[in-house]
């Protein structure tokens, strides 16, 4: 990703994964969440910014922040560190979903804290976050949605967020 990046996605709607790596188990603050430890491993968490999403990255980026929504626990969490970004430019809300189940389903990959971060889901996922042991590569994430060739996909590796900051 070049430094045009921040021009780009500052004009950008879309839906967004956030991967994050949690290195060990590890409790979340979240009344609603704090009995389940959860194990290490990689998260996803889909999400989607019909406006301002470059600044709603930015946010899910920062490390301190008031807490508001469930990622908020995950993201302002020391165990847990975010390691890169897909944004699905310009893809309406419900393709939130849509990558949820897609993942759920062909990557065979856990909703590990059920009614996470889909309060304002209408399509009944169980939550909008997965987990998998293993890291899901890029290339299977390109390979995944290639079937969706209207939508450009753009992904941010840690070493670009200071642009986020
Ligand atoms: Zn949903």
């Amino acid at each position: 990703m070049t430094g045009d990046l921040e021009s780009k996605i500052k004009i950008s709607k879309g839906v967004y994964i956030l991967e994050f790596f949690l290195s060990l188990e590890t409790f979340i603050d979240n009344k609603n969440f704090s009995n389940y430890k959860l194990p290490n491993g990689w998260y996803y968490y889909f999400g989607s910014a019909q406006k301002n999403l470059f600044s709603r990255i930015s946010r899910h980026i920062a490390k301190y922040k008031r807490k508001h929504w469930h990622i908020d626990y995950i993201s302002s969490n020391k165990n847990f560190s975010i390691n890169r970004v897909y944004i699905f430019e310009n893809a309406i809300k419900k393709y939130e979903c849509f990558l949820t189940r897609l993942f759920e389903k062909k990557l065979k990959l856990t909703h590990i804290l059920k009614r996470f971060g889909n309060g304002d889901c209408e399509n009944k996922c169980l939550s909008h976050m997965l987990y998998s042991k293993e890291q899901i590569t890029k290339e299977s994430i390109f390979n995944l949605t290639n079937e969706l060739k209207k939508i450009n996909i753009i992904y941010i590796e840690q070493n670009n967020f200071f642009h986020f900051r």
